[in-house]
């Protein structure tokens, strides 16, 4: 059994699950989170099944690249920006990832607490 089989983000982006999607392109794809922490909460997910940023390689920085900029990208669209929106990478248990499908959390709509909880 490969990794990424019951990996619910390969899931949504092979259309079997649902999603509110709001970006889709060749190497990734932005849907909103199920259980939103903000007014604006969408996550920003690589096509190629990456477990966390552990598994990265050099191949990937073209992609890990455009994430950040598809995020600004949202941001803006969203109207998130001039106030200030938060990106989160999730990495492994403490940080409580729960998904292990690479992903950037946009977080915006409300102020955010440092240092997170
Ligand atoms: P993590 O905890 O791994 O950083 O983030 C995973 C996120 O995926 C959580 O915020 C969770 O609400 C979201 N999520 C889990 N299952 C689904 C789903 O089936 N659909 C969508 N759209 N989001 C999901
Ligand atoms: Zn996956």
């Amino acid at each position: 059994m490969d990794a990424k089989d019951g990996c619910i983000f390969c899931q949504i982006l092979a259309g079997t699950r649902p999603a509110r999607m709001v970006y889709e392109g060749d190497e990734l794809v932005a849907f909103e989170d199920i259980r939103p922490q903000a007014p604006t909460h969408l996550l920003i997910v690589p096509r190629r099944h990456l477990p966390s940023l552990r598994e990265a390689v050099e191949e990937d920085e073209a992609v890990l690249g455009r994430m950040l900029t598809v995020a600004s990208r949202l941001a803006r669209e969203r109207k998130i920006e001039s106030q200030g929106y938060r990106l989160v990478i999730n990495n492994g248990s403490w940080a409580g990832q729960s998904v292990d499908h690479l992903h950037i959390h946009l977080l915006g709509g409300r102020a955010f607490h440092w240092p997170p909880g």
